[in-house]
């Protein structure tokens, strides 16, 4: 039988998987690298269509709704601040949206009872034996797990470690991303405001918390060379790249000098042939980052359910459930892929005409006569149907709920 599994990563994959094992009766351990559970400076991400259905199997939505940011529209401006266009908040923050912090905490929460947490330590090396997955950790001492999960993360060391080094399975999307908190001084409430150069986009919004404004500053082109650990590094980065930027900007980059917490990445996506290697199978980011427009906090909660459920369904057979996981999610993955390989050109146009394009494109599309196919659009990769049954112990649904 497999009963001890180790998660490495405590974002969002790694405890909506340990939330199912745990609750299914695994010896679950899930060690994350950061000291606590992560918050990501005020970034939303959203859940929509479909993806609804699990959050209430789980029986965290109603935490995720006490908590979510009720966004509503994205307004685009010029750099007098004059509204161009529009994005509906379908668009960005789906049917629930909530800070990515904040859903980290409610899923560390529900599987806290039925797993353990190992914080501010990381996995230095695995070594596969017939019966079983020797590891070495940076702090704590060597354990044996039946099974391990690489839920990582895009720079998942589960992976580089069993498959091999991140470039080989990663394709940069021309786009980094910074975000970071700063006080509201915008007058936002439950909006937001998009300004474009060519090839950059300056983003504030400010939704749950009228106190704060979360912004994001992306910028396009080949992904620069910079060291993960030195956030002093990439806010110089942001600063070079967004010199000479008006509207509010140079605002926003004083702001960032002092900000306590940033997200910093270049946005690339992974593709592998296989997500799994004999006991060693990975999850969400790790396996299939997607980029941004891509699903990837849906995705990683449907694959830690999927990755659960058909554990459950094998017994024993952890190599059956790892091909029958594989085999279910891959589909739907490959959508988001292919939907969010265009991000950089739609959030960052290359030139003022092509901005000028998109802004048109999204004042037809936000126009109401064709609000219901922008409500297509906005979920059809987020659509992956009805949820499987799987021999998993789910918890009690309210009677409103049981009857839909
Ligand atoms: C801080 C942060 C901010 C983000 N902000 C945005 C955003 O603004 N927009 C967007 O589209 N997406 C963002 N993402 C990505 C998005 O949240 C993911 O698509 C989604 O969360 C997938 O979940 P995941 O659990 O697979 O990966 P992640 O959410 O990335 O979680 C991976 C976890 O693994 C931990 N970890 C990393 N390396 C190790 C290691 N060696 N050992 C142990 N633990 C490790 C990380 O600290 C993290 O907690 C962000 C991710 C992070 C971590």
């Amino acid at each position: 039988m497999t009963r001890s599994v180790l998660i490495s990563g405590g974002g969002i994959a790694g405890p909506s998987l340990a939330y199912w094992l745990g609750r299914a009766g695994y010896a679950v351990t899930v060690v994350e690298r950061a000291p606590g559970v992560r918050g990501s400076g005020a970034a939303p991400v959203d859940f929509r269509g479909d993806q609804l259905a699990l959050l209430e199997r789980m029986g965290v939505l109603d935490d995720i709704q006490a908590s979510q940011t009720g966004m509503g529209d994205q307004t685009v401006i010029d750099a007098e601040g004059r509204r161009l266009s529009t994005f509906p908040s379908a668009l960005f923050s789906g049917d629930v949206e909530i800070e990515r912090g904040d859903l980290a905490r409610i899923l560390y929460d529900h599987s806290k009872d039925v797993a353990e947490y190992v914080f501010g330590d990381h996995i230095t090396g695995l070594t596969q034996t017939a019966d079983g997955v020797d590891v070495t950790f940076a702090r704590g001492a060597p354990r044996r797990f039946d099974l391990v999960v690489g839920a990582d993360g895009l720079h998942s060391a589960v992976r580089r470690l069993v498959f091999g080094e991140e470039s080989r399975f990663r394709h940069d999307l021309g786009l980094t991303i910074a975000g970071f908190a700063v006080p509201n001084t915008f007058g936002l409430d439950h909006s937001g405001l998009i300004y474009n150069e060519p090839g950059r986009l300056a983003m504030v919004a400010s939704g749950r918390d009228r106190a704060r404004v979360a912004v994001g500053l992306m910028f396009a082109g080949p992904a620069p060379d910079y060291d993960w650990r030195d956030t002093e590094g990439q806010k110089r980065l942001v600063a070079e790249h967004f010199a000479g930027v008006g509207w509010q900007v140079p605002t926003l980059l004083a702001a960032l000098r002092d900000a306590p917490e940033l997200y910093f990445d270049t946005i690339g996506q992974i593709q592998l042939d296989r997500w799994s290697a004999g006991r060693v199978v990975l999850l969400g980011d790790a396996a299939w980052c997607t980029g941004p427009g891509g699903n990837g906090t849906g995705h990683a909660m449907l694959g830690a359910y999927t990755l659960a459920g058909e554990l459950a369904l094998a017994g024993g057979d952890f190599a059956a459930a790892f091909r029958r996981y594989e085999l279910i999610m891959r589909p739907a993955v490959a959508k988001s892929q292919k939907n969010a390989a265009g991000a950089a050109r739609f959030l960052t146009p290359a030139t003022e005409r092509k901005i000028r394009s998109r802004n048109r494109t999204f004042r037809i599309l936000s126009s109401r006569p064709m609000t219901g196919l922008f409500g297509w659009l906005a979920k059809r990769t987020a659509n992956t149907g009805k949820l499987r049954e799987y021999p998993l112990p789910y918890p009690a649904r309210s009677p409103a709920a049981a009857s839909k």
